[in-house]
């Protein structure tokens, strides 16, 4: 039988807080992370975006601190995260899950006032969510106090250390109370610099790997449009806004250029758009995520470093102006939607550039993009044909089509050995498309 929450045995209040929050029955992360982190163990987590695993590791905390109470402690949990959109994100749930206890939360990140967030620190919130600079910043000052500490979260751990945090990390780590519990989350646990961390923060960490980054999501369905170019690509980008039903749309780039570049674009055609790059400050970001959040926009464009952690209920498509660098930047795009049993649609704009690329995102993902083609709008280029015919020699083949360069995707010998193990059918089955037609292949 399928976990339920009541076997969790969570205080009476967390219970409202879920039944409130809407939560009927645990997501898997839940289910298998909730009782060992009531066992007190360390943990080592391999979690998706989108799996739920804010609330699976708020729950047992937050039972924690209700259990014992301790209003003489200073910070009894910590939640670290990569930025502070996720930071926003995991208060948000916090605040839903905690509605009815007494228990408090405070957020520290970068690009907010410190008068303030001094202020929060007085008041010696039970929870501190926070980005690693910002907080380092107070504990050297010794305006934050961690020796208390009952439990450690590092979310997201892998972007943390993408981020160039992992310094930050173990320094904040120096500065808490050794008892401490700690979980680790992490979108995969192949991250070189994970070690790093891990070694220093876990001790005989029990290791979950629920929902593998790599595996695809199974309520998304990935399709892939042929492009010439980037006019091309703008073309097919308005027709999908125009005649796709999505009610929110994330539009990815590569770049900040790019990002910048495409908002006007689509607002001068009428489209319901706002941009989210790297070098906004707090307050543009809070008030391009208060109209996208509000619905009084349906499209945002955004760069990978400015997504990171971004939760947008109802983003229904998700479109690759550009295809992702790596596929697990590829997963982590597309896992904006599809979130929390709903079903969603990845499209990725792919043109001569982007072929090599794509081939080695589906390879390393184990996943079959469909083809789809655009009345009126389709691509003279249809893959490239320079394969076609006998092979020639390796090298010869090299120079005659750069289709087979060694893909730019990060890809280890132990993940290559894994893909044919979890390939699996996914978004094959959408009626009416074909799966990707290789040239020469
Ligand atoms: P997370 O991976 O924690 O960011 O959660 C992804 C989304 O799933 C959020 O919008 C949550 O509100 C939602 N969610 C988390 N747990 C559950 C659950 N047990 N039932 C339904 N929705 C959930």
């Amino acid at each position: 039988m399928n976990p339920q929450f009541s076997d969790f045995m969570l205080p009476e209040a967390l219970a409202r807080g879920l039944t409130k929050a809407g939560f009927e029955t645990p997501t898997p992360v839940q289910a298998q992370v909730i009782p060992l982190a009531q066992d007190g163990v360390d943990l080592l987590v391999s979690a998706a975006t989108g799996s739920g695993k804010t609330a699976a590791f708020l729950l047992p905390i937050m039972q924690q601190l209700l259990d014992a109470r301790a209003p003489r402690s200073a910070t009894r949990a910590l939640i670290l995260v990569p930025t502070r959109e996720l930071a926003r994100q995991i208060y948000i749930h916090f605040m839903r899950l905690a509605s009815v206890t007494r228990l408090t939360a405070g957020v520290i990140i970068g690009g907010e006032r410190r008068d303030r967030q001094i202020a929060v620190l007085r008041r010696n919130p039970d929870i501190l969510v926070a980005t690693p600079g910002r907080l380092l910043e107070y504990i050297q000052a010794s305006a934050a106090d961690l020796t208390d500490l009952e439990v450690l979260v590092l979310d997201e751990a892998d972007r943390m250390l993408d981020m160039g945090f992992a310094e930050d990390v173990l320094t904040i780590i120096g500065f808490t109370n050794p008892a401490r519990q700690s979980l680790l989350f992490s979108a995969t646990l192949h991250h070189k610099g994970l070690s790093s961390i891990t070694d220093r923060l876990l001790r005989d960490p029990q290791v979950l790997v629920i929902n593998p980054v790599r595996e695809s999501h199974p309520d998304i369905a990935h399709q892939v449009i042929l492009s010439d170019d980037t006019e091309h690509k703008q073309q097919q980008l308005l027709w999908l806004l125009q005649n796709e039903p999505a009610e929110k749309v994330l539009i990815f780039t590569n770049t900040r250029e790019r990002a910048i570049a495409l908002g006007p674009l689509l607002v001068g055609q009428g489209q319901r758009t706002v941009v989210l790059h790297g070098e906004l400050d707090q307050r543009e970001r809070n008030r391009v995520m208060g109209l996208v959040h509000g619905g009084a926009v349906r499209i945002l464009v955004a760069t990978d470093v400015a997504a990171r952690g971004l939760d947008i209920p109802g983003v229904q498509l998700v479109i690759n102006f550009e295809l992702a660098r790596s596929g697990d930047d590829y997963l982590h795009r597309t896992g904006r939607t599809g979130r929390a049993g709903e079903k969603g649609l990845a499209i990725a704009l792919v043109g001569p550039k982007d072929w090599n690329l794509m081939e080695s995102i589906e390879r390393y993902l184990g996943l079959s993009f469909q083809a789809r083609a655009i009345p009126g709008l389709k691509a003279k280029f249809s893959g490239p044909t320079k394969r076609k015919g006998p092979r020639k020699s390796p090298s010869k083949a090299n120079k005659a089509a750069p289709a087979t360069e060694k893909p730019k995707v990060k890809e280890r010998e132990r993940d290559r050995k894994a893909i044919g193990k979890r390939r699996k059918p996914t978004a094959s089955a959408q009626a009416g498309l074909s799966p990707l037609r290789k040239q020469g292949s």
